[in-house]
């Protein structure tokens, strides 16, 4: 079984990796945090002190970061430190999962593929539990050969792989769903909160909306109302899941994209705009579905 470095071991980040330690592979890990190394090195993978050393004698690395820069970072190097083009083996698989701005992704898969280097964009959906779960969709961008080549990994970690297209096309696709997923969160909470603002319980509505034509992923997996769901982030105070900061991040990449393409998303443009909003009032490292929050007239 190969060995997989994983660098970036936050709220998905961790998950995944422990599904590859489960699955058999061995995870040289790495992250700036040594809290989450400690983790995931008490869990069976190898401890590593800089991504370099996680990368060496690895056959894959799978990287999970927050934005373009950090992907940028780690694979071109800046001016503190080598990039890991520069310094992995050949024939090392390159597996990038963070969600970044689809020109990065072509920038560092075009420098890759240059040196010999199979590269893939591949982004995820499917929240904490589903890194948790192994149930992951990865929205794939790169050549035939290396999408083919980064099945197995990714396949320990979820169960949808899509190939979306050629490099960075993955990012582009994982942009569009979730100025998608935004809109159907803000939805969400505003149908919801009328509801209860109505006398409603929201877990006999949610049941109702969910199997009627409202029905959407947000009332499937991840109700933004306390107590609905278990175990979801709004139900533990909106800690952990995916944080407001991340998904302005989306936002902001998809209004770039329709900027640049001439689409028009002005639903996408004032999901933004609300939670630009939510993330003003110190709620940037809260979960997204906190966004509830904004009408709810029960503070939680
Ligand atoms: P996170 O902030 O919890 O984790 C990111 C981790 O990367 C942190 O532990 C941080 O210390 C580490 N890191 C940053 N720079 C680093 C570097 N140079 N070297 C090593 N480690 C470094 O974020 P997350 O929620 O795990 O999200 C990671 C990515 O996945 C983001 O791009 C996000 O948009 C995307 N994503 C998140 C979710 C979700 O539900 N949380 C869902 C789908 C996609």
């Amino acid at each position: 079984m190969s060995t997989v470095a994983f660098i970036g071991l936050g709220n998905m980040g961790l998950p995944m990796a422990v599904n590859l330690l489960h699955k058999g592979f061995k995870v040289r890990a790495f992250d700036l945090v040594s809290e989450a190394v400690a983790a995931i090195a008490g869990k069976g993978a190898t401890a590593c002190h800089s991504a370099i050393d996680a990368a060496t004698g690895a056959d894959v690395v799978v990287s999970m970061l927050p934005a373009g820069k950090h992907t940028r970072a780690l694979y071109l190097g800046d001016n503190d430190s080598k990039g890991l083009l520069q310094t992995v083996a050949e024939a090392t698989l390159l597996i990038d999962c963070s969600t970044i701005d689809a020109a990065t992704a072509k920038e560092v898969s075009l420098v890759a593929e240059n040196k010999g280097f199979d590269f893939v964009d591949a982004p995820v959906s499917g929240g904490t539990a589903g890194a948790t779960a192994a149930t992951l969709t990865f929205i794939c961008g790169g050549n035939v050969t290396a999408v083919a080549r980064a099945k197995p990994v990714l396949s320990a970690m979820g169960s949808n792989i899509f190939h979306a297209g050629g490099p960075g096309s993955g990012q582009l696709a994982k942009i569009c769903n979730n100025m998608l997923l935004a809109v159907l969160m803000v939805g969400t909470s505003e149908a919801l909160s009328m509801g209860i603002d109505n006398g409603l319980d929201p877990k006999v509505l949610s049941d109702i909306m969910k199997l009627s034509s409202g029905g959407n992923w947000t009332l499937e997996k991840y109700n933004p109302c306390p107590g609905v769901m278990p175990d979801v982030p709004a139900s533990k105070g909106y800690q952990g899941g995916f944080m407001v900061e991340l998904m302005l991040k989306d936002l902001g990449l998809s209004q770039e994209t329709a900027l640049k393409s001439l689409s028009s998303t002005p639903m996408g443009a004032l999901a933004r705009a609300l939670f630009v909003s939510h993330a003003r009032n110190g709620n940037g490292r809260r979960d997204f579905s906190s966004i509830f929050e904004q009408f709810s007239k029960q503070k939680t």
